[in-house]
This record gives structure tokens, C-alpha cells and sequence, in this order.
């Protein structure tokens, strides 16, 4: 057992992770349909295809459900709030949600008075938001992302934990933590214990947050990034072989990289290769892409075939 990266990695009891936000079942039908509507590639790179060989490292260490992924006309989003009036409240969550603007190209603004598309409350359930392209399906009335308890004193490092991380998933980003990869490490067993303790969740919970892999034709990445603003901390206690997983505090280089690959700024950066655009480039990218999940990537061909296309 790695003592170090368990204790570095033991959440506190008090720290409450996120869960997220799914349309009812009745609803997905609906949301294939939006999605594709909104941006129509979303419907063909839903399948991975064979590694190309390509020689371009691509940032994709973090994870997408690409199939939700927003289009070109989808770059300034407004934002409202529900149930605090506090403007000084409201403008300091939209300043973390714009951390993400150094490399994406999306941003988002105060609605003022009106609804905004992404819609913020501060009630019971914990942190939670839809993913993507799911948030236009969402009843005009009721919130796509609540942060609970958000207050002014909050500290900032917290703000950078959760708010940023819940704006990933309106860009459309997966929990990092669901990787096969990852999921396949953690004891089920002492998963349900742990989770029913510290956050009261039941298996049903547990089973759909923490222990169901996400369907790896859906995602795009190469090795899990468990430092990734997307991933959680897990305790090494609940991990077969101890080792705890860190999660992640901020969006770090590698989101920032990848989140800029998605959403281009403009379409000139969009085709300056990566590292010479003002983004770190993390370790990992400085050798070939690697095969990823059972030796299948998305083809960069592809790839940019959809970053141009959204980029129309
Ligand atoms: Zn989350």
C-alpha cells in the first residue's frame, strides 16, 4: 500500500462530490435528436475507428461524450441564477466558469434579467450538472447545474474545484474517474461502504456515479488523467491495491489542451499544432499517440475533419 498517495488522496468527510445530471430515460430519444440537430457530427463519432498511425499527438487525455459535444454556434452561452440575487455571488461563479475561455473557445455571459441557457441554483442534491448538448433539453423553469451552499465565503480553491469542474460537464466533458481503467481498480465492495458513509449513497448511487465505466465507443482519449479538474478523488481504501486516485484541483494543462482542441478560439489557432499555441504540453503528449482503449483511437483525420467542420 502507497501510504503517501492514500493519505494525499483520503477526501474529506465534508467534501461533497459531484453527480451527474442524466435526462430521463423518455428524454434520450430527444436528446440524440437535439444533439445531432445542433451539431450534425455528433451522430458520426459516436464509433471509434482503427488507429490511423497518426504521427500528431493529440491533447485527449480527458474525456468527452463526444456525442454531446457543441457546435460552432454554440460559443457564448448567457448564464442565470435561481434563488440568490447576490451579483457579486453570480459574477465570481461565471469568472471561474470562464477559466476554461484561456484555451476554449466558449464563453459564458450574465442572462441580466432574462433565462439563461446554463442555469444555476444553490439548493440540496449536492453539485451536479448535465452534460453538454443534454442542458438544451432541460425545462426552461429548473436549473442545469446546481452548486449547493455556494456562498461568498467559500474559499477560492473550491470554487476552482467545483465550479470549474461543473462547467467541464456543460462543455461536455465526462467524469475522468469513469474510465474503465480507473473503475476497474476500485473494490466495489468497500465503495458502497464508503459512499454510504460520507455521502449517504445508496448501491443504486454508487453503481451509476463510481462504478459503471463509461461506454468507451462514446469517449475520446488516450491514458486516464487522474489529476484531471474531471476526476474525483478517491480514498485508497476503497481501491484494490490502495492506492488512492488525487482528482483533481484545477483544470490543469491537460484539460486546458484538450478543451482548446474541442473549441478552437479561432480557426487559425485550430490549426497551429498544439505546444506552439501557448499550451503547456503536458509529459505524456511528447511521444507518438498511443493506441488507446483496447488499442482503438479516434482518427486524427477524423478529428479534424470535425474541429473544421464546427469551426464553419
Ligand atoms: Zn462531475
Amino acid at each position: 500500500m502507497s501510504t503517501t498517495v492514500k493519505n494525499e488522496a483520503l477526501p474529506q468527510a465534508d467534501v461533497k462530490p459531484c453527480t451527474v445530471k442524466r435526462l430521463s430515460d423518455h428524454q434520450q430519444q430527444d436528446a440524440v435528436h437535439a444533439a445531432v440537430a445542433i451539431n450534425p457530427l455528433n451522430a458520426s463519432l459516436v464509433k471509434p475507428v482503427p488507429s490511423n498511425g497518426s504521427p500528431h499527438p493529440v491533447p485527449m487525455m480527458a474525456i468527452m461524450q463526444i456525442g454531446k459535444r457543441w457546435d460552432a454556434q454554440h460559443r457564448t452561452f448567457t448564464v442565470s441564477f435561481q434563488g440568490d440575487k447576490r451579483r457579486d455571488l453570480q459574477d465570481r461563479i461565471i469568472s471561474h466558469m470562464n477559466a476554461w475561455n484561456k484555451t476554449c473557445g466558449i464563453t459564458f455571459k450574465h442572462a441580466g434579467s432574462g433565462i439563461g441557457q446554463v442555469r444555476i441554483s444553490f439548493g440540496p442534491g449536492g453539485y451536479w450538472s448535465y452534460v453538454g448538448t443534454d442542458i438544451m433539453l432541460v425545462d426552461k423553469h429548473e436549473p442545469t447545474m446546481n452548486l449547493e451552499g455556494f456562498s461568498m465565503d467559500i474559499s477560492e480553491d473550491e470554487y476552482k474545484r467545483v465550479v470549474r469542474h461543473e462547467t467541464g460537464h456543460t462543455l461536455g466533458f465526462e467524469h475522468e474517474h469513469m474510465r474503465k481503467e480507473l473503475v476497474s481498480r476500485i473494490d466495489p465492495k468497500e465503495a458502497y461502504t464508503y459512499f454510504w458513509n460520507n455521502q449517504g449513497w445508496d448501491r443504486a448511487t454508487v453503481d451509476a456515479q463510481v462504478l459503471t465505466p463509461l461506454d468507451q465507443t462514446s469517449t475520446m482519449g488516450t491514458p486516464p488523467d487522474d489529476t484531471s479538474i474531471m476526476c474525483y478523488q478517491l480514498p485508497g481504501e476503497i481501491m484494490k491495491d490502495g492506492v488512492g486516485i488525487p482528482g483533481g484541483k484545477d483544470i490543469n494543462p491537460t484539460d486546458y489542451a484538450f478543451a482548446g482542441r474541442m473549441y478552437p478560439k479561432t480557426a487559425a489557432k485550430a490549426a497551429t499544432p498544439p505546444g506552439t499555441r501557448g499550451i503547456a504540453q503536458p509529459a505524456a503528449m511528447a511521444g507518438p499517440a498511443g493506441p488507446g482503449v483496447n488499442g482503438q483511437h479516434f482518427s486524427m483525420d477524423l478529428l479534424d475533419e470535425f474541429n473544421q467542420a464546427t469551426l464553419i
